[in-house]
């Protein structure tokens, strides 16, 4: 057992191995079962099942790929704008629930710089300020 664990590290060393990036291809690849399934239920489609056992493949090879690459800077790379973007997707998604909960205010998204600005709620009919590029916002509150 010793002997094997010794090769693997061995065969794995200078390699990229297992990272985010990774983790979430094979969860892609996992995840596509449950569409996969329900058309086999029900339509049967012999084309699509074909489409879906590739792009699995597809996924699962670019996983592989990935695990084995020895261009480092580049899987590290890869895997850091995913991690980053993944971020992005889970930070904007909360904001976006703890915004319609606050009903208190009303937000607006400047036109110019996409930031996001509050406002109090029952003002009427106002200009908004952005206060990162300064440009102005018409919003009824
Ligand atoms: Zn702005």
């Amino acid at each position: 057992m010793y002997k094997i664990r010794n090769a693997l590290a061995r065969f794995m060393y200078g390699r990229n191995g297992v990272d985010q990036l990774n983790v979430a291809l094979l969860w892609g690849y996992i995840l596509l079962w449950i569409p996969q399934f329900i058309l086999a239920l029900t339509l049967r489609s012999g084309l699509l099942d074909l489409l879906f056992d590739l792009a699995g493949l597809a996924l699962l090879a670019v996983m592989f790929f990935r695990i084995f690459s020895r261009n480092l800077a580049r899987r590290r790379a890869e895997n850091q704008r995913f991690v980053n973007w993944w971020w992005r997707m889970k930070s904007s998604r909360q904001g976006a629930r703890e915004r319609h909960a606050d009903k208190d205010h009303k937000y607006f998204t400047c036109k110019n710089c996409r930031t996001i600005c509050r406002v109090p709620v029952g003002k009427g009919n106002i200009v908004i300020t952005c206060p990162k590029c300064g440009a102005q916002i018409r919003a009824r509150t």
